[in-house]
């Protein structure tokens, strides 16, 4: 008998204790919270549950790492596409293509990987480009056959 009245007292301990875990109160009007609730279902305060240690902090700190660097994809893909265009124009073309090198591989290394690697192709494409209009220019301009620079000069 007595063992029995032990164990469902021990029991019961151990239900108010996880009980008491589980139960938070909002700090803004005092209403109890449900577990996990991010905000409070009175009031609509948002709480700050404490987070499990180690778990919850390292699970934000790489999303918004991630989500700074996204950027980075975006801006190569963007700077990648407007390399396509400004090689017509090697002033223009070489800082958009080497810019979006740039952004390229540090977008790659992000969860944009995909658009970053589009960007980084694309820059290249574009910085090929340049160059290769440069070379002609140049030539063309050393030769005196460039339209431009013919009218300039002469
Ligand atoms: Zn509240």
């Amino acid at each position: 008998m007595m063992k029995v009245a032990k164990n469902v007292a021990r029991a019961d301990a151990r239900k108010q204790e996880r009980k008491d875990r589980k139960m938070m109160n909002c700090p803004n009007c005092g209403a109890a919270l449900e577990s996990g609730a991010g905000f409070c279902a009175s009031c609509g305060n948002a709480v700050a549950q404490t987070p499990v240690p180690g778990n919850a902090p390292q699970m934000m700190q790489p999303g918004e790492n991630a989500g700074g660097k996204k950027g980075q994809a975006i801006a190569s893909l963007a700077l990648g596409i407007a390399s396509l265009f400004a090689w017509i124009i090697p002033l223009f073309g070489f800082p958009v293509a080497i810019g979006g090198l740039i952004t390229g591989i540090a977008g790659r290394k992000t969860s944009a990987k995909a658009m970053a690697t589009i960007g980084l192709v694309l820059s290249i494409l574009g910085l090929i480009a340049t160059i290769a209009n440069a070379a002609i220019g140049a030539y063309m301009g050393a030769t005196g056959q460039h339209p431009v620079v013919n009218t300039i000069m002469y």
